[in-house]
């Protein structure tokens, strides 16, 4: 009878709910307007009469075709990347991503064994729950992704050591070292040497190294990259890591510069395929950027202040799950990135988030950060809350978690 009773309070929480009309988006892991508002000085920059670099090259014109030195010395020091194996290219760093697999398909990568498409069944290792992006550059080139769940929010290193050294099809797999979308996992110094270390049945095996949030701290620690491509170089893979990295939740998202890291040879082989491609990058946004920042502290300077914005609505995501799924679901505790990962009751997520569409409020598609939309446990909801104002916020995470605890009630 007690049971009863919750359920239809819950139901009625839930009717309530439906009742008052809310229309609220926690989907994509997007800057809120006033982060947004931080960069607004680059609107106006370079200004007119300034568009020469320190060597006196004028960027109106074309040229320059691995971009601007300074701007690279920058995010240099922020990647621990000399910044002659550092190159500042457009507008979207899921873009070099994509034709990095592209060229890897159709040519093959340094020290392989030919293009890839004539690999049978091509293969790249997904750890999930993953960003959602990543599987659909796969899913749109006919690579075969191989989910790998995170254990006890680690990486399953003894899965990934025993699939790459006996499986020649599998030529890579998905890095978000530091605060992983969606999880908030930063790889160990451990962790990050066993990947490069690891024995791999492909010649040409690599790591796709996607460091989106290497500045984008929540708290005062603000930990270092580790220096990937200096430890692939001592374990003696020194072209296994393909460091991808961007301004897109720094300044403008879609707006921003976006960079490419590796070895000599494979920043050889980068330039080699992009000359075919292109004459060189907006080097004017590079230089706006340049300007904006002026140095890698300025960049630093910009993210204490996203800190200062975002920080107080993962609290809020925080407090609000506490109080209401403590004992029902688990959630992470990000220390920087853009997501908080929840895991509701096996079987209750795509039902949580069918109920929260239902009441005005969206969330990414249950099962989205997982290769082929496939959650086999249907229990992972992203949540990403920094684009919401604070009161949207709190309203949508009490909202999903009527959701969710009505969806398990529903289960029982
Ligand atoms: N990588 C990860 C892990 C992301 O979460 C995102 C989304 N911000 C991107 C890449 C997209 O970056 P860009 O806008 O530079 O393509």
């Amino acid at each position: 009878m007690a049971s009863l009773e919750h359920m239809t309070s819950l139901e009625q929480q839930y009717a309530d709910l439906q009742a008052s009309g809310l229309t609220l988006d926690l989907t994509r892991g997007k800057p809120s307007p006033s982060q947004l508002d931080l960069s607004n000085p680059l609107l106006a920059l370079p200004g007119e009469g300034d568009f020469r670099d320190a060597s006196g090259t004028d960027l109106r014109n074309y040229g320059g075709a691995d971009g601007l030195p300074e701007l690279r010395a920058i995010f240099g020091e922020l990647l621990q990347i000399p910044s002659d194996q550092l190159l500042a290219y457009g507008n979207a760093s899921l873009a070099i991503m994509h034709d990095t697999i592209v060229q890897a398909l159709l040519v093959g990568v340094p020290g392989g064994d030919g293009p890839w498409r004539d690999v049978p069944d091509v293969a790249v290792l997904c750890p999930v729950p993953g960003y959602d992006r990543h599987f659909t550059i796969l899913e749109s080139l006919g690579v075969r992704m191989i989910p790998v769940p995170f254990v006890d929010g680690r990486l399953d290193l003894d899965t990934i050591r025993s699939l790459v050294a006996s499986d020649p099809s599998i030529r890579g797999m998905w890095c978000v070292p530091m605060y992983s979308n969606p999880t908030g996992v930063t790889y160990t110094v451990d962790e990050v040497e066993a990947l490069v270390g690891m024995e791999t049945a492909a010649p040409d095996f690599r790591l796709f190294w996607d460091n989106a949030y290497a500045v984008h701290h929540l708290t005062e620690a603000e930990p270092l990259p580790l220096d990937v491509l200096g430890m692939a170089e001592r374990a003696g893979h020194p072209e296994r890591p393909l460091v991808y990295a961007s301004t897109a939740k720094i300044t403008f998202p879609g707006a921003g510069v976006a960079f490419f890291g590796g070895s000599r040879v494979n920043v050889e082989w980068m330039r080699a395929r992009t000359s075919a491609q292109t004459i060189g990058p907006d080097k004017l946004n590079q230089l706006r950027h340049l300007r904006f920042f002026g140095d890698a502290e300025g960049v630093r300077r910009l993210m204490r202040k996203h800190r200062a914005i975002i920080a107080p609505r993962f609290a809020a995501v925080e407090r609000i799950l506490g109080e209401r799924l403590t004992g029902v679901a688990d959630w992470t505790h990000p220390t920087g990135g853009y997501f908080v990962n929840l895991e509701v009751p096996r079987g209750t997520a795509s039902v949580a988030v069918a109920l929260a569409a239902a009441a005005g409020v969206a969330l990414t598609p249950a099962g989205s950060a997982f290769p082929y939309r496939d959650d086999p446990e249907d229990s992972n909801i992203r949540i990403a809350p920094t684009f919401p104002s604070p009161d949207d916020l709190e309203a949508a995470i009490e909202a999903l978690c009527i959701c969710v605890l009505l969806a398990v009630e529903r289960s029982n």
